[in-house]
C-alpha cells in the first residue's frame, strides 16, 4: 500500500539518506511536500524526481529562484517559516523532521498538532522545547520516531519492555574526529579538521557538535525528554567504533544492546517501516573484520559540552533551550572562523550563566528564549576573553 510521505530539510544529509530509501520503494511512498531553507535549485530537482505536490524554501528570498526552477511543472512552490508550517500540517502518513536547529521547531510542532507520526531527527527541537512539545505530542495524539541513531537504538532495545524495568540507559559516543586530541591541539582545530568524522557523513552542525561533543550532551537531553527513567539513569560511554549504537539496562542487570553499520539509512529505516521492518542496501555487519570494540568514560576536561549540557537540564525551565541557541550561534561563529573551537563550548557558558527566563509553557514562550539566547551569545562572541 502506498504511504505519503513529507520530508522537511530534505536537501540535507538526513534528507538524502532518507530519499534514496524512498528512491529504492518507490512504489510504497507518494511524497507531498518536501522542503529546504535556500537551496532552491537542488529542491527543486528532488520536487521533480519525486513527484512532490509541494516544494517550500524557508528563506523567502529565494522562493524566486523555486519558482523558476519548477516553471512548467504542477509542482506548487511555496516560501518563508509560516509556509514551512503549513506544509508540516498537511495530512501525510509520515513526516521525517531533518531541518538542523532550532528552525525546526516550528513545523515539528505543526506536525505534532495533527496527530502526526514523525521520525524526528531534528534534536535541536526537542532539546528547546522538551517539555512544551511532549505534552503536544500527549495531547494531539501524535507519534514521535526517534530517528537519532542513539535513540533509535534505545527505542528498539525497549520494545516489549517497562521504562520501570529500566536501571540504566546508556548513550553511546564516538568521540569526534578530535577525541584524542591535547588541549593545546584542540584550541587550533580548524572547521576543517572539526567537521572530518571518523564514522559517520553528516551536516556540518551536527560534525561540529560531535567535534565538541556537544552533540552528546544535545542527545542526553533529547533521551530524557524521549526515555523519562530519570536523569539519574543517564550515562555516556565514549565508543569510538560506533558500532553500538547506545544499550539499556534493565533491573535485572540485562543490558540490551543495538548494533549496525554507521549509516544513518539503518535508524531512518527502521523508522520509515515501524513497526515492520524493511530492506536498506547496506552490507552485514561483520563483527570479526571490525575485530575490537572499546568503550572509554567522556574527558569533561577537554570536552566539556556533556557537563554543560548535564547542568543545563537539571537546572531545567528555559536553560535547555538557552543552551542549544547559544550553541548554534557559537558552532556557526566557529565555521566562519570568528572563533576558536575551545570558544564554542566557552560561549554556550557564558550565554547559560548570563541568561534567565522563566520556563516556557508555549512554542512562542521557547521562541523568545531562543531569540534573546540568540543575542546574549552573539554578544558573547564579541567578548574577547573568549575569541
Ligand atoms: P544538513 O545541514 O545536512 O541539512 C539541513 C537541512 O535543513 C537542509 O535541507 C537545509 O536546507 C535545511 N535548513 C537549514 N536551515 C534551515 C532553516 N533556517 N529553515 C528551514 N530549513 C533549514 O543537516 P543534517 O541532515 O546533518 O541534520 C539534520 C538534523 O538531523 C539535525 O538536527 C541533526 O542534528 C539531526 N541528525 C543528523 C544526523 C546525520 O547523520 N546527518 C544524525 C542524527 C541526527 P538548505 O539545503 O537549503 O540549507
Amino acid at each position: 500500500m502506498t504511504r505519503s510521505i513529507t520530508i522537511l530539510g530534505a536537501t540535507g544529509s538526513i534528507g538524502a539518506s532518507t530519499l534514496d530509501l524512498v528512491r529504492r520503494n518507490p512504489d510504497e511512498w507518494q511524497v507531498e511536500a518536501l522542503t529546504a531553507n535556500c537551496s532552491a535549485l537542488e529542491l527543486a530537482r528532488l520536487a521533480r524526481e519525486f513527484g512532490a505536490k509541494l516544494a517550500v524554501v524557508g528563506d523567502e528570498t529565494c522562493l524566486d529562484d523555486l519558482r523558476t526552477a519548477l516553471a512548467e511543472t504542477d509542482i506548487e512552490a511555496a516560501g518563508g517559516a509560516q509556509a514551512l508550517r503549513d506544509a508540516a500540517a498537511r495530512p501525510v502518513d509520515m513526516t521525517v523532521a531533518a531541518i538542523v536547529g532550532c528552525a525546526g521547531l516550528g513545523p515539528v510542532m505543526a506536525a505534532v498538532e495533527r496527530g502526526g507520526t514523525i521520525a524526528l531527527a531534528n534534536k535541536e527541537a526537542l532539546v528547546s522545547a522538551g517539555e512544551v512539545l511532549t505534552a503536544a505530542v500527549a495531547k494531539h495524539g501524535a507519534t514521535l520516531l526517534p530517528t537519532d541513531s542513539e535513540h533509535n537504538a534505545i527505542f528498539q532495545c525497549l520494545v516489549g519492555n517497562d521504562l520501570q524495568e529500566v536501571a540504566r540507559i546508556t548513550l553511546t559516543a564516538s568521540g569526534g574526529p578530535l577525541r584524542t586530541w591535547s588541549t593545546e591541539q584542540l584550541k587550533a582545530a580548524t572547521p576543517e579538521q572539526a567537521v572530518a568524522h571518523p564514522n559517520w557523513s553528516m551536516g556540518a552542525k551536527i560534525s561540529v557538535d560531535s567535534a565538541t561533543m556537544m552533540n552528546k550532551g544535545l542527545e542526553f537531553i533529547e533521551a530524557h525528554y524521549l526515555f523519562p527513567v530519570g536523569l539519574e539513569r543517564l550515562r555516556i560511554v565514549v565508543h569510538p567504533q560506533s558500532v553500538i549504537h547506545s544499550m539499556v539496562e534493565y533491573r535485572d542487570r540485562s543490558t540490551l544492546a543495538q548494533l549496525g553499520p554507521s549509516d544513518m539509512r539503518v535508524p531512518i529505516a527502521s523508522c520509515l517501516a515501524w513497526p515492520k521492518r524493511m530492506e536498506t542496501p547496506l552490507d552485514p555487519l561483520d563483527l570479526a573484520d571490525i575485530g575490537e570494540l572499546t568503550f572509554f568514560a567522556p574527558d569533561e576536561e577537554r570536552f566539556p559540552a556533556t557537563r554543560i549540557a548535564r547542568e543545563a537540564i537539571h537546572a531545567g525551565g528555559s536553560a535547555p533551550a538557552i543552551l542549544n541557541a547559544a550553541n548554534e550561534i557559537a558552532v556557526a561563529a566557529f565555521l566562519e572562523g570568528q572563533i576558536g573551537f575551545m570558544g564554542i563550548t566557552a560561549v554556550v557558558e557564558d550565554t547559560l550563566a548570563r541568561s534567565s527566563a522563566a520556563s516556557p509553557r508555549t512554542l512562542e514562550d521557547v521562541l523568545a528564549i531562543d531569540a534573546e539566547a540568540r543575542r546574549s551569545a552573539q554578544q558573547s562572541l564579541g567578548s574577547k576573553a573568549l575569541v
